[in-house]
């Protein structure tokens, strides 16, 4: 046997480790489809309860709605279960070349192609379209995701202070001899919830001939006037060269990603991108559910429309009782608590008063800025959100924290 005890301890020290710091995740089971009322056993082994979820990427409430269900089944139906191939062999249906074609409609680019999640289109771009000569600009703040699609690309790396405009332009001059230059981005940043100076952004990459890179898995469908996305909030639509985002948020939830920009670009990644040509095609299932998902959009607003006065009730509502909210307009809305223990006690007295709301702490957010993020979704209805304000009232109450500020939070709980 090769697995040995010594092999064993280590790994048994590492989990006891992260046990002993309070970081172990847990997993809470949801025994229902995801929408805003869900069924949880939590902790494992208890009875079920309905709570409201105040705490999924479900932005449009579409993750369950019937037409995108039916959708699925219908694809089911008439293109199968699986592909067993990659894109280029044998596993590329006219439906994942029309979806395609309708991402590109939607984001308003110029070519698309799908990856089995944003995830691998961030590992994947990066390596496909820049070599040892070139340089990536990226904010101190993006995802996860971009950053291992960094480590994988043979560029030269260097980052700029979160949204910091000046700093972003003194790092485009010290590369200013590299062969190409890509700035990177998030769209809306996913902890705090602010979007990205998209504008200004531009105008730089335009000055200092670089490529923008914004990735738009917390935006797209419902950030901008029709839903596009960060491009379309901050008027640069055209301007931005490669988009990257999933299907597995707002766009039905489900999975998959994309790579969509310059005409190149995608072809660049259609013959060299990694994840693209070593991991399967997105389900038939899965491309019908999205190609619905965006019927759905195009037809209205409604949906994007809806989230928006949520939001803006939401926050209004949090404001009003005294807490202390991250600034900002999209649906990301962090409640801010500073102390780690603070944030999960608060979420499990959520919990008790039906309420669904995860506390993240370091190293989800940097140490000192524990928090209960909520995200708020078109399937809330105003009952949910009414219920769900007087139990933060009563739970922010219960600790004593409303209308406290900042540094009275940190003086009562510590960091
Ligand atoms: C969620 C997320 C991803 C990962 O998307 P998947 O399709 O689930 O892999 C990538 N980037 C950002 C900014 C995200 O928020």
């Amino acid at each position: 046997m090769s697995f040995s005890e010594k092999t064993k301890e280590i790994y048994q020290a590492q989990l006891n480790d992260i046990e002993a710091k309070g970081i172990f995740k847990q997993e809470r089971l949801i025994h229902s489809s995801q929408a805003a009322d869900i069924e949880v056993e939590f902790p494992e082994g208890s009875d079920l309860k309905t709570v409201i979820n105040m705490c999924s990427n479900n932005y449009l409430g579409l993750s369950s709605h019937p037409d995108v269900v039916k959708a699925a089944h219908d694809g089911l139906d008439s293109r199968g279960y699986g592909m067993s191939s990659v894109r280029f062999i044998c596993g590329t249906q006219d439906i994942h070349n029309e979806l395609e074609h309708k991402v590109t409609e939607f984001l308003g680019t110029e070519d698309t192609i799908l990856f089995p999640s944003c995830m691998d289109a961030n590992t994947g771009v990066f390596e496909a379209i820049l070599t040892e000569e070139d340089i990536m600009i990226s904010d101190r703040l993006v995802h996860a995701s971009i950053i291992d699609g960094i480590r994988l690309s043979p560029a030269q790396h260097d980052t700029f202070k979160h949204s910091n405009m000046d700093h972003l332009e003194k790092k485009l001059q010290l590369h200013v001899d590299k062969r190409l230059k890509v700035v990177i981005t998030d769209g809306v940043f996913s902890m705090d919830g602010d979007t990205a100076k998209l504008d200004q952004m531009a105008d730089l990459c335009e000055k200092y001939d670089a490529m923008l890179f914004v990735d738009d898995s917390h935006s797209s469908g419902f950030i901008g006037k029709t839903g596009r996305g960060t491009h379309e909030k901050c008027g640069v639509m055209g301007r931005v060269d490669i988009i990257t985002t999933t299907f597995g948020k707002a766009l039905g939830g489900a999975s998959g990603g994309c790579v969509s920009g310059r005409r190149e670009i995608v072809e660049m990644c259609r013959q060299k991108a990694r994840p693209y040509l070593f991991s399967n095609t997105i389900a038939p299932v899965v491309v019908s559910g999205v190609l619905r998902v965006l019927d759905i959009l195009s037809q209205s607003t409604e949906r994007r429309d809806k989230l928006e006065k949520n939001t803006e009730y939401w926050r209004q509502g949090l404001t009003e009782a005294g807490f202390v909210l991250k600034e900002g307009d999209t649906p990301i809305v962090p409640v801010m608590l500073f102390n780690a223990k603070l944030a999960q006690d608060f979420s499990r007295d959520l919990y008790t008063e039906g309420i669904y709301a995860i506390g993240f702490f370091f190293p989800v957010v940097p140490n000192g800025q524990a928090r209960i993020r909520t995200q708020i979704s078109a399937g809330h209805e105003m009952h949910h959100l009414e219920k769900a304000l007087a139990a933060f009232k009563k739970v922010g109450e219960k600790h004593d924290i409303l209308g406290k500020t900042k540094q009275e939070i940190i003086a009562q709980y510590g960091l």
